[in-house]
């Protein structure tokens, strides 16, 4: 029985029934507007993410509510209700107003999974300000880049962090304040005359704020996209984002009222902001920040401590948690999950099944991009698993397989993933952009720049990304299909799969493999492993090369770097590199 971890009180009424009972059905006739009627809306019709996460619920009688468990590294515990956080997010409201920031300008927030992000994030949002958070673990560059891309003028950031950019920042002159969090002095070191300090400015700010009143379509977050395929693209969203952002978590991730719940990404990348914070907040869930970094044990005990219901993270990890075994699923009451969920990459079938045996329940795979602002595409609750297929599209979501024409197939045939434009979470830009901006849209059409199939019932099935799809000997080859099979095999926890050129065959198919710690990467382990995905692929499907590495190329946000296997493979360019995770 799952409990409030607060009050310790059994959650009894805390219903198990699926919010959304019949997608086909919920689908027919849906209407966007429909749903505008659940969020609350400014008194003059305005719209603004922070009231609709965190004010509404206040108004609502729900005050007293704890939004926000955070859990920190070193094991600090720190819990705001919704009054709490309503205070705060206004006191930052009040903070970057008296230093000038206005409608549309840009905070940027490079930071930890500290308290103080969020309060910062939904602040500046209420101040009609443009919000962007960084991840931590970037380094000097991209932070350059981002900051002078945007033209913030508002950095918010943390010493150790300030220290790793100091070099960078007199390169970035749109920047007007650096503001430092020092949370609870975790840092002996004095703040440098120019900056500001957080807690100071926090100390003497009002916690009462008239929240501006921006409209659906003003500009709320940026977000740049992960880099897998090239330089990361400024998607810019609108405050209208928060109704698909809110129904999703209702449909795509069954967020009850009473949920705990517990999104693994980091703000820095759009889930951690649209279902790190949108979803559950504008859904009223209590919402675990977990500060500390990936590590099986940890996640479990977290997950077990604060009997998190629904949980939504990520293939790669999930892969590390498979790597990781049952020895740490055992030692753990993992008993409160009701829903896991997964996004970022496709998800391996073989994961699923894992799943099943490990937490007695499927992983639900969906679909999206940074540019889509919210879940497009998922398994939902009341919908059979289909392991390998991403799902349906949520009701309102039109979503198309084209031809290299950009006309549409019919099912069953493999093609570029599409989406018709209008849905309300719809980025609104690339920012500084628009030549990249204007190219993705052909024929009323959004061209994702992924490769899919749909199914006679109407699921869809990731291939690759259209860059990385192989053509051999005429076949179109997804790498996803390659590596699902390579995993598999017992000895190997991660594959990556791309084409390289042939003389007869235009390109064939080469495969990098990672195996299981202490197992020896071997001539007869690399042809055991040919010989077993022969065995589940076709002949013309199955990799002709193979080559053991010790870990794949990702991006920090944890995605397989293909066009990096590539580069290297052929002796290209590597290109943009600044989303690479270090080894
Ligand atoms: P860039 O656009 O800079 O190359 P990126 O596309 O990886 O980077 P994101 O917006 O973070 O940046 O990721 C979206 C992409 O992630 C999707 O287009 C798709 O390729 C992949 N993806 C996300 N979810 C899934 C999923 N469930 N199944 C398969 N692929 C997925
Ligand atoms: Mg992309």
């Amino acid at each position: 029985m799952p409990f409030d971890p607060i009050s310790k009180a059994p959650i009894s009424e805390m219903s198990v029934m699926p919010n959304l009972v019949d997608r086909d059905e919920a689908a027919k006739g849906f209407e966007w507007t429909d749903m505008y009627s659940e969020l609350d809306w400014l008194p003059d019709g305005g719209l603004n993410k922070a009231y609709e996460a965190i004010d509404r619920h206040v108004e609502h009688g729900h005050g007293d509510k704890v939004a926000m468990i955070w859990a920190g590294k070193n094991g600090e515990e720190e819990i705001y209700t919704f009054s709490e956080m309503k205070a705060q997010t206004n006191r930052w409201a009040n903070v970057v107003t008296d230093l000038g920031l206005g409608r549309g300008d840009r905070v940027f927030i490079f930071m930890d999974r500290l308290p103080e992000l969020y309060f910062a994030f939904f602040g500046t949002l209420k101040a009609g300000g443009v919000v962007g958070p960084l991840f931590s673990a970037f380094g000097p560059e991209p932070v350059r880049d981002r900051l002078q891309d945007s033209g913030a003028s508002i950095f918010l950031t943390q010493p150790e962090l300030r220290e790793k950019v100091a070099g960078i920042l007199p390169e970035c002159p749109d920047i007007k304040h650096i503001i430092v969090v020092n949370k609870d002095r975790r840092s002996s070191d004095d703040l440098a005359d120019s900056d500001l300090s957080y807690e100071e400015l926090m100390l003497d700010a009002s916690d009462d704020f008239g929240i501006v009143s921006t409209s659906m379509y003003d500009y709320s977050i940026m977000h740049y996209t992960s880099g897998t395929t090239g330089k990361p693209k400024g998607a810019v969203h609108r405050h209208l984002a928060a109704v698909q952002q809110y129904a999703t978590g209702k449909w795509a991730l069954d967020l009850h009222f009473d949920d705990i719940y517990f999104c693994t990404a980091d703000p820095g990348w759009v889930t951690g902001t649209s279902y790190g914070m949108m979803a559950p907040w504008t859904n009223g869930v209590t919402n675990l920040i977990y500060e500390g970094g990936f590590s099986a044990n940890n996640w479990y005990d977290t997950i077990d401590k604060y009997k998190v219901t629904v949980w939504y993270t990520a293939p790669t990890a999930i892969r590390m948690l498979m790597r990781a075994g049952e020895e740490p699923v055992k030692n753990h009451d993992l008993s409160s999950l009701r829903f896991i969920a997964s996004v970022g990459e496709p998800l391996n079938p073989e994961a699923v099944v894992w799943g099943n045996e490990m937490f007695n329940q499927a992983i639900h795979d969906n679909w999206w991009q940074t540019e889509t602002g919210a879940i497009m595409c998922a398994n939902y609750a009341s919908m059979e698993v289909r392991p390998g297929s991403m799902g349906k599209p949520i009701p309102g979501i039109e979503m198309g397989i084209l031809d290299a024409e950009y006309n549409l197939l019919p099912a069953g045939e493999d093609g570029l993933l599409a989406v018709k434009p209008g849905w309300p979470s719809q980025f609104h830009a690339y920012w500084n952009n628009s030549e990249m901006y204007n190219s993705k849209y052909k024929k009323g059409w959004y061209i994702t720049g992924d490769q899919a199939q749909m199914d006679e019932d109407g699921y869809f099935w990731f291939q690759g990304r259209s860059d990385d799809v192989i053509n051999t000997a005429g076949h179109l080859v997804g790498p996803f299909e390659v590596e699902s099979a390579l995993i598999e095999h017992p000895d190997v926890v991660e594959a990556g799969v791309i084409g390289v050129p042939d003389d007869i065959a235009m390109e064939v198919v080469k495969a990098f493999v990672a195996t299981r710690p202490g197992v020896e990467q071997t001539d007869a382990l690399r042809r055991d492993i040919m010989r077993f995905v022969r065995t589940k692929l076709s002949a013309a499907v199955a990799p002709r090369q193979m080559e053991f590495i010790e870990s794949l190329p990702k991006t920090r946000s944890g995605k397989i770097m293909r066009r990096l296997l590539k580069a290297r493979e052929l002796g290209l360019p590597e290109g943009d590199i600044s989303t690479l995770e270090d080894d």
